[in-house]
């Protein structure tokens, strides 16, 4: 068996790996695999409902914001955020926490004026910037929530006067969110939600038509809500499992229960990279992220013998993002405490091969 630690596409729940096998052959005994039936059956149909209303019930997603399943991935709503909600000539002020956020606002900047409010580049994004206020006068704010490469994450959603855009890819469903704070998130699916393919947009229905541009139906939200996200045809493979695995997350018990997992994962973690000679964290302590664990070793020599190590071990991703270097554990929901054990037993074992 793999402890699969990578960043996205990840490892999701193995029962759900096995019904969607199930479903590859034959999708809820229709005789027809979840690959070839329409998506305009009533089986699909269902689907796409259910869908919809586990999103809802999880998340506790008030009425007036719509909940929909596109394609493109986050990198798509980069661009989608500023065609419908930025006037032309409009400003838009974004938060730099590293290579997502740079991305997003760099594809802003073609439709109109982006201005950084903060960023914390200075220490190549070890940390949240804090001191900074959203100006009342931009068209809206945008911001990272939880930083995959550099293993910082926003606990606190930053007050501001304009509409709050937030990039919550690989945080979603990780932890108690309050939806009202916000008035879009988007998220690909494949860090927290299912497989790559779907990309989960939240979005107030008050924001709908807000740019005044003439925006082709497939990048318009307000298209995609109308269609009840079936404008064309949906990554249906992806959604069905998504589904399953919020169907998952909710026979568990839900925000609350898988919250408190990961708050005890990600501790059992920097624990013991705190404790462990060998490593240190990136990351600001305030700002750890609970779902991608940033460390380094204190003598860079020895990566290369610890990754070997850990390959032995059947620990796989573990190799840090190059602009970081060193190590990222990447713990979403589904990855279990025994692999973060394995993880911490396979460092101890490292720091007597080595003492
Ligand atoms: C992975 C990731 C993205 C890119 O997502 P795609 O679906 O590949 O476009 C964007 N933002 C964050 C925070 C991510 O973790």
């Amino acid at each position: 068996m793999k402890h699969n630690f990578g960043a996205g596409p990840c490892v999701l729940p193995k029962e759900v790996f096995e019904e969607a096998s199930r479903a590859v052959i034959d999708f809820n005994e229709t005789g027809l695999s979840i690959l070839e039936i329409s998506h305009r059956s009533k089986e699909f149909e269902a689907v796409n409902t259910e869908a919809e209303r586990l999103v809802r019930e999880l998340l506790n997603v008030p009425q007036n914001y719509s909940v929909l399943f596109l394609q493109g991935g986050a990198t798509q709503q980069f661009a989608m955020v500023p065609l419908n909600l930025l006037p032309e000539g409009g400003r838009a002020v974004y938060l730099d926490t590293g290579v997502w956020a740079t991305k997003a606002t760099k594809e802003a900047k073609k439709l109109g004026h982006i201005d950084t409010i903060a960023s914390s580049s200075d220490r190549n994004y070890n940390y949240i910037p804090k001191d900074f206020t959203v100006p009342a006068d931009a068209a809206y704010f945008h911001y990272t929530s939880n930083n995959t490469i550099y293993g910082t994450e926003s606990f606190a959603t930053p007050a501001s006067p304009i509409p709050t855009v937030v990039d919550m890819s690989s945080d979603i469903f990780s932890r108690k969110i309050n939806i009202a704070e916000y008035d879009l998130i988007y998220a690909g699916a494949q860090k927290n939600l299912g497989p790559a393919g779907a990309t989960l947009v939240i979005i107030k229905d008050d924001l709908f038509g807000k740019s005044g541009r003439s925006i082709p139906n497939i990048w318009n939200y307000e298209a995609h809500a109308k269609a009840k996200s079936m404008l064309n045809t949906p990554p249906v493979f992806a959604i069905y499992v998504s589904l399953l695995n919020l169907r998952w997350l909710k026979a568990k018990g839900g925000i609350e229960v898988i919250e408190q997992e990961n708050i005890i994962k990600a501790r059992t973690l920097y624990e013991e990279i705190e404790r462990n000679p060998f490593f240190k964290g990136t990351a600001a302590v305030e700002d750890r992220s609970r779902m991608n664990i940033t460390f380094v070793m204190e003598n860079a020599d020895l990566e290369a013998a610890f990754l070997s190590l850990a390959n032995e071990r059947n620990l796989v991703g573990i190799k840090g993002h190059r602009s970081v270097g060193g190590f990222r554990a990447s713990i979403y929901n589904a990855l279990t405490i025994s692999s973060i054990n394995a993880l911490v037993d396979t460092m101890r074992e490292f720091e007597e091969q080595n003492k």
